[in-house]
């Protein structure tokens, strides 16, 4: 390990600590330089339409109440309804639900899908409440915010911390509250309520297939690479198990205890993932190693598909992986997309990666509003040609502007959000 001087530590710590909302930001300016985007339009999207912060006071299991803060943050809507999840975490911030609206605005226009950008949570550990606290959490978080999401207005879906259950308390206490039952105000919920077959496993298997369209663009076939995941939870172990039965062999995953890693592939169905049994992987390794080793292991592939900001300025250098593709939200700093960006790794971004969650949400959506469910078979022959048509759109940009993938897909994103707000313009 390298000693840092206090000075270098020092340089170092914006970008370890930097923001979801400064990432966010430095990524619309620096894709905003290869187009020929009106300013004005740029200007606007620097900024979200509206956060809405609210106190959510909440009768603990031993008679006492908790005041806990959330957060509804709106960017943008220009090409439709504001959407996004919520996500219960100590480390939830105003900042950070704008930047991960911010995100969710870029993803849904990678995908062509009619939705706009929003991001919401509650700060708080749920790992430290009972599930019938959860449950009054949620309830008193939703009437809260009740006037200001709702089916044609802002969707919610989840995100850390949340799941199928909490959107079904969501669904249910906003149901109640408008005398109708209201599948479509929320997304992800399970399917005995509108929830859409599909919708759990999406984001980690749009990381596959992405993650297999990108093998195939570098002419690696699945076959012959070796992937490293980070997180097993329903981004992770989903995109792992796909990649295996398709061939790759997955030689390390992790949770938060740390990595198992197994030089000849690991038989990913027999590992629990954080659903089926919570932070478990080690109990099954034979050979553990760090999270952080993880991260530099070499490997073809890497996905990081558990927290944000992991690879940073102090492990860029080291990250021996040929490929990137970001499964969680916001994994890369700036200055480490750089420093890959130098070393010619490419980096598959999180909006096109994992934009499989939010895609067969849109679905989910649709099959609210017309009260007529999907089987699993068209869901997710669907989210296959939503995925082929964004990447081959990203891939052209790619190709043509001989940019980053990052900065092609936000190319392909800023390009459809500008020319909505061109035509919409701006009033009064
Ligand atoms: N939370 C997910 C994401 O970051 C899904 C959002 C949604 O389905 O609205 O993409």
């Amino acid at each position: 390990m390298v000693a840092h001087s206090p000075q270098e530590q020092e340089r170092a710590e914006p970008t370890e600590f930097e923001s979801a909302l400064e990432t966010a930001r430095r990524q619309l300016a620096h894709a905003a330089t290869h187009l020929d985007l009106n300013p004005n339009v740029v200007e606007r999207l620097k900024y979200p339409a509206k956060v809405h912060e609210v106190k959510v006071p909440v009768e603990r299991d031993d008679g006492t109440v908790e005041v806990f803060t959330g957060y509804r943050a709106q960017h943008d809507s220009v090409r439709g309804p504001y959407k996004g999840g919520l996500r219960y975490h100590p480390d939830v911030t105003r900042d950070e639900c704008v930047g991960l609206a911010m995100w969710m605005t870029w993803k849904c226009a990678v995908m062509d899908i009619p939705f706009g950008g929003a991001k919401g949570g509650v700060v708080v550990n749920p790992k430290e409440l009972r599930p019938d606290e959860k449950e009054r959490l949620t309830r008193r978080f939703t009437q809260e915010i009740r006037d200001v999401i709702g089916p044609t207005r802002d969707i919610p879906a989840p995100d850390m911390g949340t799941d199928a259950q909490t959107m079904a308390w969501i669904m249910d206490a906003y149901s109640m509250q408008e005398g109708e039952t209201t599948p479509g105000v929320v997304t992800g919920k399970p399917p005995v309520v509108g929830g859409s077959e599909g919708r759990e496993e999406a984001p980690g298997r749009s990381v596959a297939i992405i993650t297999q369209l990108a093998c195939e663009y570098y002419d690696c076939p699945l076959e012959e690479t070796t992937v490293a995941v980070q997180g097993y939870g329903s981004v992770g172990a989903n995109a792992a198990r796909l990649l295996d039965d398709w061939g790759a062999t997955v030689v390390a995953i992790s949770d938060v205890n740390g990595a198992m890693y197994e030089p000849d592939g690991i038989d990913t169905a027999s590992v629990p993932s954080h659903d089926e049994e919570p932070e478990a992987v080690t109990k099954y390794a034979d050979n553990v190693i760090s999270n952080d080793d993880l991260l530099t292991l070499d490997v073809d592939v890497l996905i990081p598909a558990a927290l944000g900001n992991v690879i940073t300025e102090g492990n860029a250098e080291a990250v021996a992986a040929d490929l990137v593709v970001e499964g969680a939200n916001g994994p890369t700093t700036s200055s480490a997309d750089s420093i890959l960006a130098e070393r010619d790794v490419a980096v598959v971004p999180d909006i096109l990666a994992n934009a499989g969650g939010v895609t067969v949400s849109y679905f989910e959506w649709l099959q609210d509003i017309n009260r007529r469910a999907w089987s699993l078979e068209r869901v997710n022959e669907e989210l296959e040609t939503e995925m082929q048509a964004a990447w081959d759109a990203v891939r052209t940009e790619f190709e043509q502007r001989d940019v980053t993938w990052r900065d092609a897909a936000y190319i392909v994103a800023l390009s459809r959000i500008a020319e909505a707000h061109e035509a919409r313009g701006l009033w009064p």
